[in-house]
This record gives C-alpha cells, sequence and structure tokens, in this order.
C-alpha cells in the first residue's frame, strides 16, 4: 500500500519504521528540517513504562493548586492563551475521576510495556545505539511524598511490575553520586526502566526505514488533507500527493490539519523544558553525577545521564508559547539538579530547551482511525512519547495492514474521546 505520512517526531519515524517493515511504500512529509526537531528533540529522555501513569490522576486538582502560586509550581498558565483551554482543563478535572484514571493507566501500562518489548527488539536486532542505560530512581524528599505514592505504589504490585521501596543508603548506593546533604526519606527503584536519548534513536530509526525503501522529504509542509478512499495531502508548495493511506503524525500541532476535515482532538500543547549540559570530568571520571535517571517527585523534575551529559527537565505550561522562557521554571530545573548533584554539570555550558507535549485530557494517545476515509492517526502521546513510540507505532502499522491489533486497543480510539467518559 502506498502511505503518506505527516510528521517525522519519534512518533512518526517510528511508524515509517513499522510500515515499511511490513511492505508498505511510505513517504514522510517533514516541515523541518531533519527528524525529531519538535518535542522530540530534547526531552527528559526517560523511558519509564514501568511506572507510567496519566496526569490526570485523582488529587491532582488539589495538589495543582496548592504549589499554584508558589515559585516551583509544575503547572502554570500561560496568560491569556490559557482562556483558550478552558474546555481541555475540565476535560483533564473529569478524566482525575478514580474509575476514569484507573482505566487509562491500565491502558497505557499495556501499551508501554508493549513498547518497551518492541524498542528492545530493535534495539538488538538493527545494533541501535542511543545512549541508552537501565535505571530509574524517584527520590522522595519527605514523608508527604511517600504518603502520596501509595496509591501509585499499590498499582505497580497490582500490575506486577518490579519495584522496591527503598531507603536513603540503598539509594545512595544505587545513584552513588547522590548529595547527602539534600533531605530524602525513601525512594522507589525500578530497575527495568531508564533512560535513552530519543533523537537519537529517531535518526537511527530513520537511516533503518530508508533502508527498506521509505522516503523522507524535508522542507514540506502539508497544508491540507483530503480523505477519500484515495486520499490525498497538499504540501505549501501547492504540489499534491496522492496515497491509500495517509498517518498523521504531526504532534501537538496536529488540529491545524485535522480541523479541516472535521476531526479536530481535544489536543493541547502542554511546554516543558530542559538543561542538557556537559559533565565536569575530574581525573577523567564523572564528578558525582547521575548514574541513569531520577525523578524528584516533589518537584516533577527528571533528571538522566545522556552519555557525557545530564539533562534535567520538568515543568508544564498550558496556553503558553514556544518562544518565551519562564525564567522561574528554568530556575526550578537547575536547582533540583544543585540539591541531587551539586558541581556535576557545566552548567554555563548548558542548552536550555522548549517543547510542547501533545497531550490529550485523559492520558493514552488515539491510534487508529480519524473517522474521515483513509485518514488514521498516531497522536497525543503527551508526557510518554519516547516511551509510547515503538509500541504505538506497531499498532498503527499492524491495523492499516489489516492485521489483528497485538493489544486490547480500546481506549486508544476516538471513542473515549467523545463519549462522556
Ligand atoms: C520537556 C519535555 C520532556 C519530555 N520528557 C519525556 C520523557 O522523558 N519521556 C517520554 O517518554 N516523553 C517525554 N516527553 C514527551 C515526548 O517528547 C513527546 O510525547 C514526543 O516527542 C511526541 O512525539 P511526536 O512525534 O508525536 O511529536 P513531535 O516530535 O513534535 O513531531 C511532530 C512532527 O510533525 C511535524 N509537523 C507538524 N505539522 C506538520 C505539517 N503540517 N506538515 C509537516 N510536518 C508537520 C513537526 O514539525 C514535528 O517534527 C517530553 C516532552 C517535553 C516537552
Amino acid at each position: 500500500m502506498r502511505v503518506a505520512l505527516v510528521g517525522a517526531g519519534i512518533v512518526g519515524v517510528t511508524t515509517a519504521y513499522e510500515l515499511a517493515a511490513l511492505g508498505h511504500e511510505v513517504t514522510v512529509f517533514e516541515r523541518r528540517g531533519s527528524v525529531a526537531e519538535e518535542a522530540s528533540f530534547a526531552n527528559g529522555g526517560i523511558l519509564a513504562p514501568g511506572s507510567i501513569a496519566p496526569w490526570a490522576a485523582p488529587g491532582e486538582p488539589s495538589r495543582l493548586l496548592r504549589q499554584w502560586l508558589g515559585p516551583n509550581a509544575a503547572l502554570r498558565l500561560g496568560g491569556a492563551g490559557a482562556l483558550a483551554q478552558l474546555p481541555w482543563l475540565w476535560r483533564w478535572w473529569r478524566a482525575c475521576r478514580p474509575a476514569v484514571h484507573q482505566a487509562n493507566r491500565l491502558a497505557l501500562h499495556q501499551l508501554a510495556g508493549f513498547s518497551r518489548d518492541r524498542m528492545l527488539e530493535l534495539t538488538r536486532t538493527l545494533r541501535l545505539e542511543f545512549e541508552q542505560m537501565p535505571g530509574w530512581l524517584v527520590l522522595l524528599r519527605g514523608a508527604r511524598e511517600l504518603h502520596e505514592a501509595q496509591g501509585g505504589l499499590a498499582l505497580l504490585r497490582e500490575l506486577g511490575v518490579a519495584h522496591d521501596v527503598v531507603d536513603p543508603v540503598r539509594a545512595r548506593q544505587i545513584e552513588p553520586g547522590l548529595a547527602t546533604g539534600t533531605e530524602l526519606h525513601a525512594a522507589i527503584h525500578l530497575a527495568q526502566d531508564g533512560v535513552g536519548n530519543c533523537r537519537q534513536f529517531a535518526q537511527a530509526l530513520k537511516a533503518e526505514a530508508q533502508r527498506l525503501g521509505a522516503r523522507f522529504q524535508f522542507d514540506a509542509e502539508v497544508r491540507s488533507l483530503a480523505p477519500g478512499t484515495r486520499p490525498a495531502l497538499q504540501l505549501a508548495g501547492g504540489e499534491i500527493h496522492e496515497a491509500e493511506a495517509i498517518v498523521v503524525c504531526a504532534g501537538a500541532q496536529a488540529n491545524a490539519l485535522l480541523a479541516g476535515i472535521g476531526c479536530g482532538l481535544p489536543l493541547a500543547a502542554v511546554h516543558g523544558y530542559s538543561v542538557t549540559a556537559p559533565l565536569r570530568h575530574l581525573d577523567g571520571h564523572g564528578h558525582n553525577a547521575p548514574r541513569a535517571a531520577l525523578r524528584d517527585e516533589r518537584f516533577r523534575v527528571a533528571i538522566a545521564r545522556l552519555g557525557q551529559r545530564v539533562r534535567v527537565s520538568g515543568g508544564a505550561e498550558l496556553g503558553g508559547s514556544a518562544a518565551r522562557m519562564h525564567p522561574a521554571t528554568l530556575r526550578t530545573l537547575y536547582k533540583v539538579l544543585d540539591d541531587w548533584f551539586p558541581g556535576a554539570a557545566l552548567v554555563r555550558e548548558a542548552q536550555q530547551w522548549k517543547g510542547a507535549r501533545p497531550m490529550l485530557p485523559d492520558g493514552p494517545p488515539v491510534l487508529g482511525e480519524s473517522g474521515a476515509p483513509g485518514v488514521w492517526l498516531n497522536l497525543g502521546h503527551g508526557a510518554s512519547g519516547w516511551v509510547l513510540a515503538c509500541g504505538s507505532a506497531r499498532v498503527l502499522a499492524e491495523r492499516i495492514s489489516g492485521r489483528a491489533a497485538p493489544l486490547d486497543c480500546a481506549r486508544l480510539g476516538l471513542a473515549r474521546l467523545r463519549g462522556a467518559g
């Protein structure tokens, strides 16, 4: 089948690869000059399928309200643009109900587990290198964080996810660089989760997709879609490209295309930040450096080792703009790095980045038919697109090929967003 794909972020690249691997003739259209130039560019790198959970969770609204005006607030509203997000926030609030959260968490967990297996298989068979390292330590600074983690821990037990709740001494054995001067009450260790460089993986998999015949057209912005039995898309330059199926993997900007065919989604761009800095080397060794991946639960900031660099990521801004960096959020990232790994990185050489998570209000992505003939969706992976990409791509490629999906897709379609749920 001839398949045209819009977007070459991590979701588009993995989808192109899987479609090509199943024998389809794939062309990818990407408006930027390379793969992984937007949300997939400098994301946190965290690969934590074990503890994946929707942001819409019981207790979250009151927790966010508590922090709202503090200097280290995890969520910020981006001025007037935030007003337009009120319907999205309403849907998010509704998805925080325990039963809805539970169903979404389970769907995410299944997709993430499948995705991890697929990524491991690709990594092994294609010998991919992307600064990967196992180990994920969730740092709980005080008794309150441990108390708040109980619901999540119960679910880890219920889902059979291997994990340990460890004391500070054990936590510091797992991550020997952790500073002793910062209060640490306990930590949750998931040895099978970890970190990897999303952009490097996308670049490597693009080359593999090309080897299978997939074509990538860069600087090619898709202006409109025309659904049908022979769907087509039109590029900004006017050129029309016909196919037998179109897959939209356009991330947070997808609605600009989908609205034109009456298939708009409740998709918000939730901006986040990352800071990446080279490690300081003393006597040839990383000084007090992180070994793998960590998360400070109080500040909701992740710290990851990527080769000889460290990346700190966090912040959630609804309705903001990509162009304006919020100084307070950046200060929180530097503070958390300094609390746990003081002096480990050359922060004066740090690169600061802001990207948009393509976020649906309830959590799971949308994989499947758009409702318009010939147009398929692989969208809305929110804060976990790197974790979910390989599995989502495989599921969609199997479905486009008319094969049975490898897992239950009941909560991964549009129906849940159109219903009351
Ligand atoms: C600060 C931050 C930290 C994160 N940390 C993690 C993490 O640790 N782990 C994790 O799993 N996830 C993380 N994420 C989320 C993850 O990065 C995203 O879910 C993922 O990158 C989304 O991939 P995507 O391919 O859907 O979107 P994108 O990477 O944004 O790709 C979409 C592509 O579509 C292209 N496009 C859009 N419209 C058009 C058009 N009309 N024509 C042609 N091309 C078009 C864009 O140029 C873009 O290249 C983080 C995100 C942020 C912002």
